[in-house]
């Protein structure tokens, strides 16, 4: 078969590999549709920890072509969407559902302490109870359960209450993603922050209440404008000034939620006073869970969440060099890679 594969930093070639076997509990997926996302790029960057070689890519939907030993729920023919971990299932973590903070996290073409190979390839290995079955969804669809997961995550960790005033800050994919996913869980306004105007632009056709240009008016300025109040304000850029943006326009009682990945090791300053006697909470999401990406797909197959609009790059497995070229220069919205293009 045929995968991209991350030789080294800044290095990605495709190569010919041998198609992977399903072991017990396990299947094998002909991949349909693999999205690219920011921390492809990172691996490919070597901005996050990887051993090379390494075939990224997390976000991937396709058809069961193999089932290990023991397999049952799923069999060859199914077309599914891939959650891409293996938790261990017995940590503390996963014990109570938090399955993204798992001791022992495997991750397939993402980011973790160990790294499978991933989806930018004809076929990935993957645990059978990580398939979710998307019915007629088109694989391209099917390739956003992954990240509009991590955004149900996101929500759930904002813990909104219906008719709560929503402001996002950055309208790349994940903010678009989080847009819709607060709006169908009960955002009541939402104000969406970006710089660039096409993503503005498809903010507001994806039910944005008001977009703001930040690089006119600051956004502090801006909002107070435009709202009463703001009751969740989401960062999703990752850079440790929106996060102090997004902090110093919570209202009190209000929530921050941290969602874009923030370089490590860097500090924010916030008004300790403020946290107490205003009641702030400052929330952290990462990445996803099998319960939350089930939800992902329900959403999905259901409508409720538009991903069309987010497309803007369909590449085959030699063109994953240039996805990553057009990420650096943030140009468009999402890339997706089909193996079999
Ligand atoms: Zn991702
Ligand atoms: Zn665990």
């Amino acid at each position: 078969m045929r995968a991209a594969v991350i030789t080294d930093r800044d290095e990605v070639s495709v190569e010919e590999r041998e198609r992977p076997a399903a072991g017990p509990d396990e299947a094998v997926v002909r991949v349909g549709a693999c999205g690219v996302c920011m921390t492809d790029y990172h691996l490919y960057r070597g901005t996050f920890p990887a051993e090379f070689p390494l075939v990224p890519g997390h976000e991937s939907a396709g058809e069961v072509v193999e089932v290990g030993e023991g397999v049952t729920g799923v069999e060859a023919g199914d077309r599914v969407a891939v959650y891409p971990g293996r938790p261990c299932g017995d940590c503390r973590f996963c014990d109570t559902g938090r399955q993204n903070l798992c001791e022992d996290l495997v991750a397939i073409g993402g980011a973790g302490d160990e790294i499978l190979d991933g989806a930018f390839a004809e076929y990935v290995r993957v645990p059978a109870a990580s398939l979710e079955p998307i019915g007629d969804l088109s694989y391209e669809k099917a390739t956003f359960a992954e990240p509009l997961g991590c955004c149900i995550r996101g929500v759930d960790q904002a813990d909104i209450e219906t008719g709560d005033t929503v402001v996002i800050v950055g309208a790349g994919p994940i903010g678009l993603l989080l847009l819709q996913a607060f709006r169908a869980s009960g955002a009541g306004t939402t104000v969406v922050s970006e710089p660039v105007d096409h993503r503005r632009e498809t903010a507001a056709d994806l039910g944005a209440d008001h977009v703001v240009d930040p690089t006119a008016t600051p956004l502090p300025e801006r909002v107070g404008d435009l709202v009463d109040r703001v009751d969740v304000a989401v960062e999703a850029v990752g850079l440790p000034d929106t996060i102090e943006t997004a902090h110093s326009i919570t209202s009190a009682g209000g929530t921050t939620l941290v969602f874009g990945v923030p370089p490590q090791n860097e500090t924010i300053e916030i008004d300790p006073f403020d946290v107490y006697y205003r009641e702030l909470e400052l929330v952290g999401t990462f990445a996803l869970t099998p319960n939350t990406f089930s939800r992902a797909v329900t959403f999905l197959r259901g409508g409720r969440v538009e991903v069309d609009p987010l497309v803007t790059g369909r590449f085959d497995l030699s063109g994953l060099e240039t996805a990553f070229d057009r990420m650096a220069d943030s140009e468009g919205l999402k890339k997706i890679v089909s193996p079999g293009r």
